[in-house]
């Protein structure tokens, strides 16, 4: 068995992972994706001590980092139960078992899907959810932002900047976002803000072409012309495979006190799959590193 086994190959599963084996104990890291939503990312500034680098750069040298260790990696292989017996035993969904006396679990986050009609279809042929990544593509055209929270109203903030005009659409009667970032938002020329507006349709033909939407005060349904809607409504931890074993809040983020332990002793989780209160890369590789140490202390005490 593993002394310990890291699910999830992002920031925090690859930081867990090179800190547990450099306490010279048996480590193994299963991920669907190594890197995680860093591959997604286009560039990144924020990583303290580099200055600028691209995420797919990031995500080639968190790999190489823990190749440079004895980890055993099981890269596009996806864990989808979890049981405890005298051990940890986690099932992937290609039908393999391992066992493991402590795991960390690192399963992060992915972007909350709309659900109407389109979204699916028109997926990268115009309905998209990273500004950071896929704004530039909409340079001089109209787009939407789906969602009036935080990430919303960045996203429309970022874009306005790109593309021609930006229409920000809230299922609510009022934006959620902070007022710091309202106010920059009400400030810019090119940005329209429909309240009570619920989308129903994504429109197109090869690409999108529009959005239909709900005015819920009215109840008529309105369509605008777009090449491009982003969807920021939120992301949703990969929480569920683990089905009721450990304990999560209302929005399935994994409960962890500040050594990352969970309600089962044993079972640690670090990063955006939990419920600490930023989703960053730097932030999620303290978790990670912090999850190592702790489950080490587990195994000494045990
Ligand atoms: P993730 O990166 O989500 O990794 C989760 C890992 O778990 C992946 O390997 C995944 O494949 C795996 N996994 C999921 N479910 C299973 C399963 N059932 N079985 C096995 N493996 C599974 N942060 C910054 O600090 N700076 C930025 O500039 C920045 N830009 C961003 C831009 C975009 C577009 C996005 C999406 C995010 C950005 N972030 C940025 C946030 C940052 O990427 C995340 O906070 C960070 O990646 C979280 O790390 P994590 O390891 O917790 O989770």
């Amino acid at each position: 068995p593993y002394d310990v086994l890291v699910v999830g190959g992002g920031p925090a599963g690859a930081s867990a992972a090179v800190y547990a084996s450099r306490k010279g104990i048996r480590t193994g890291i299963v991920a669907e994706r190594l890197g995680g939503q860093v591959l997604d990312t286009l560039t990144i500034e924020n990583f303290i001590s580099v200055k600028n680098t691209e995420g797919s750069k990031l995500a080639a040298a968190l790999e190489e980092h823990i190749k440079d260790y004895d980890v055993d990696i099981m890269n596009l292989q996806r864990a989808k139960g979890l049981e405890k017996k005298d051990l940890f035993e986690l099932e992937l969904e290609n039908g393999a078992k391992l066992k493991s006396k402590t795991l960390i679990i690192s399963t992060g986050a992915r972007w909350r899907q709309i659900g109407v009609p389109g979204e699916e279809e028109f997926k990268n042929k115009g309905v998209a959810y990273c500004p950071h990544c896929d704004g530039p593509l909409f340079e001089g055209k109209d787009v939407a932002v789906i969602g009036g929270g935080n990430s919303g109203v960045e996203a429309a903030i970022d874009l306005a900047g790109i593309v021609n005009h930006v229409t920000v659409l809230e299922y609510n009667s009022e934006l959620k976002a902070d007022e710091v970032l309202q106010k920059r938002l009400y400030s810019l020329p090119n940005v329209t803000v429909l309240t009570n507006a619920k989308t129903s349709e994504i429109t197109g033909d090869d690409n999108v072409n529009g959005l239909s939407y709900v005015d819920l005060e009215s109840g008529d349904e309105k369509h605008i012309k777009l090449a491009g809607v982003f969807v920021q409504i939120g992301l949703i931890p990969n929480t569920d495979w683990l089905g009721d074993q450990v304990d999560r809040n209302k929005i399935g983020e994994i409960i962890t006190d500040k050594s990352t332990a969970t309600n089962i002793p044993g079972v640690f989780a670090a990063g955006d799959c939990t419920n600490s209160a930023y989703n960053q890369i730097i932030v999620s590789m303290g978790e990670g590193a912090t999850s190592a140490l702790a489950a080490f202390d587990h195994l000494i005490r045990n």
